[in-house]
């Protein structure tokens, strides 16, 4: 079953903290001590925890469904399989009813409690509310420069003003979300999708924890993708960049002509294999370079045309209450779950 984008999601609780999991069987306890605790200190009871299993094959699944049958405030929705950490984290913020949204790790990086300060800040006047890092605990320094690297080379190609240092930890207002639940793209980078709609935002400054338990579920080639759907999907820079290398390179490509007439006019023709295979193999590198750039916002323009939904349901439970609650997109799409099963 996919979600439904005509699902209304009315605000019925006045928090929603919004968790893509994927293996993080070893934490989840220790998660929805913390979270419980963040939220009964802002909200008495309500809120929910919406617990999105991105296809977790270590008992995460079954860590989450027993939370859920033993605390009534808690969402698990279980994707089919794993669709990545933006696509999991999209699930949760359609589904979820909180006037107000927080959106977290499971690996407790970010404190739930600065939860309190953040709604604080809010209550100053901000749409937006997002975590920005004073210092990396825990990470190694690959990691680290890595993740800085692309802060850099995003600030210097993307048309929006993205804030160093954030992840998708941040506390939205129902408006904001609501915007951000109306772009249907495929390529999702929610950090930055937030940053577009441009509503008023601010940072709130804290030191980022190592994870409680568990590894990074990114390494290396997970970011650089990340890194390519940040660039690709804010900006066209990277398909100008071809035509400022085709005019560089037609420009020495000339300047060679030029030298080589001279040469040949001067009857000084030398054996010069070295030179043009050379010029062939890096105007070579070049097209293919360009080619890729091309093909990848092309291949990007495929996909968004496939019009498909971004993620697939296998399972969601919920309490009775949420269940049973007509405004909830959560019983709807039971309903739908049960009428598709019927057919
Ligand atoms: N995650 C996910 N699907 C994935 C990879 C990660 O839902 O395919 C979740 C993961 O469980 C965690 C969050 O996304 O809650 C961030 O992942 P991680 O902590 O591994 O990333 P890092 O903090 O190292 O950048
Ligand atoms: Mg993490």
């Amino acid at each position: 079953m996919s979600k439904k984008r005509d699902i209304s999601t009315e605000p019925t609780l006045a928090l929603s903290v919004v968790i893509p999991c994927y293996n993080e069987r070893d934490g989840m306890g220790e998660l929805h001590r913390r979270v419980t605790a963040a939220c009964e200190a802002q909200v008495d009871n309500s809120f929910e925890i919406v617990l999105v299993i991105d296809g977790a094959t270590d008992g995460t699944r079954e860590a989450a469904f027993s939370l859920a049958h033993m605390d009534r405030r808690i969402v698990v929705i279980d994707l089919s399989r794993n669709f990545g950490h933006q696509i999991a984290l999209t699930a949760g913020l359609e589904f979820c009813r909180g006037e107000r949204i927080l959106v977290l790790d499971a690996d407790l990086q970010d404190p739930p409690e600065l939860l309190g300060p953040m709604m604080a800040r809010m209550d100053e006047g901000f749409d937006v509310v997002y975590g920005q890092r004073l210092k990396r605990e825990g990470e190694g320094w690959f990691k680290k420069s890595t993740a800085a690297l692309f802060y850099r080379l995003m600030r210097k190609m993307v048309d929006i003003d993205l804030a160093a240092d954030t992840g998708d930890f941040r506390l939205m207002n129902r408006r904001t979300l609501e915007h951000l639940n109306a772009m249907p793209e495929q390529y999702r980078f929610i950090r930055g999708m937030v940053n577009w709609i441009g509503l008023k935002q601010t940072a709130y400054y804290y030191q980022r924890h190592a994870r409680f338990a568990g590894t990074t579920h990114y390494p290396l080639r997970k970011m650089v993708l990340l890194a390519i759907d940040a660039m690709t999907s804010f900006s066209i820079v990277p398909l100008r960049l071809a035509s400022h290398l085709g005019l560089l390179f037609g420009f020495i490509g000339l300047l060679t002509l030029g030298y080589t007439i001279v040469s040949w006019l001067s009857g000084n023709v030398l054996p010069g294999w070295t030179s043009i295979a050379a010029i062939v193999l890096v105007l070579g590198s070049v097209q293919l370079l360009m080619l890729g750039i091309f093909g990848e916002y092309l291949g990007r323009m495929y996909m968004e045309t496939k019009r498909r939904p971004l993620y697939v349901v296998n399972e969601i439970v919920a309490s009775e209450r949420s269940a049973k609650s007509e405004a909830s997109p959560v019983h709807r799409l039971q309903e739908m779950l049960k009428e598709q099963n019927r057919a």
